[in-house]
């Protein structure tokens, strides 16, 4: 029989099982988006050094550990190690941390698997400028998925908002493709909106388009005053920037008007 208090243990318990998992599930993460960016199989290869091929040890393997204790280095070439595997790692553990101290302990699990999925999205989008439609189609699949359990209700307007937000950007493309005479946006960051909408609703587009543009001008700002050039040949992944987006509004719900 379950009492309230054993109830709360358990959830107690799995909070904590998905903590110390996370930089795991990070691990794999970077794993994930390495091989999704440069096309390779994804489960059937065991992980290599990038400089001299060697298969890796579990001591290698460690989530953000191996990095530390090797200083960021391959133990038998000294090739240096993808900065981004530790850091996705961190922020694989962030995630998690981040949901536990803003979502009700009943939403911490999908949470922290919708926060992974925009971790694997933004680093393939970041080495390989694209979306890949395994993640995106995952992203949708688990976003209807949580609604039919816990809000069923809300079904209709998450699938109105997934035919929104593919549409609106698919247009704004098409539209800019017309006006310029290059493509500005791509049919990735479209499908990655609509398939948001089986998370946040297509009362969150709004908000997460807004998100998505204002840290994306302010990122080009930022670099631009580091001294970075950017020209319509420069291009930038648009990806990460509509995921912060979709986090934002996952966490906090979408940007309101005044009190
Ligand atoms: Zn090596």
């Amino acid at each position: 029989m379950f009492t309230t208090s054993g109830l709360r243990r358990g959830v107690r318990l799995a909070s904590a099982f998905l903590i110390v998992c996370s930089p795991f599930v990070g691990s794999f993460l970077g794993l994930l988006a390495t091989r999704m960016s440069l096309g390779r199989p994804v489960l059937t290869m065991r992980s290599r050094c990038d400089h001299c091929d060697s298969v890796l040890s579990i001591a290698d393997l460690v989530p953000i550990v191996s990095w530390v204790g090797l200083r960021g280095k391959c133990r038998l070439c000294g090739g240096s190690i993808d900065p981004a595997l530790p850091i996705i790692e961190v922020a694989a553990l962030v995630v998690v941390l981040w949901s536990a101290l803003v979502v009700p302990p009943a939403l911490l699990w999908p949470s922290a698997l919708l926060g992974w999925l925009l971790l694997a999205l933004s680093m393939v989008d970041i080495k390989a400028f694209r979306l890949p439609d395994t993640l995106t189609c995952t992203l949708f699949a688990t976003g209807l998925t949580l609604t039919w359990f816990a809000y069923p209700e809300q079904l209709p307007s998450h699938l109105m908002g997934a035919v929104l937000g593919f549409s609106a950007l698919y247009a704004i493309g098409r539209l800019f493709r017309a006006v310029r005479g290059y493509d500005g946006l791509g049919l990735g960051d479209a499908k990655l909106l609509g398939a948001s909408a089986a998370w946040i609703s297509w009362e969150g587009l709004p908000s997460v388009l807004l998100v998505g543009a204002t840290s994306a001008l302010f990122w080009i700002l930022l670099t631009r005053l580091a001294g970075r050039r950017w020209d319509r040949h420069r291009p930038i992944p648009f990806g990460p920037f509509l995921c912060l987006g979709i986090w934002l509004v996952w966490l906090y719900g979408p940007l309101t008007w005044g009190v």
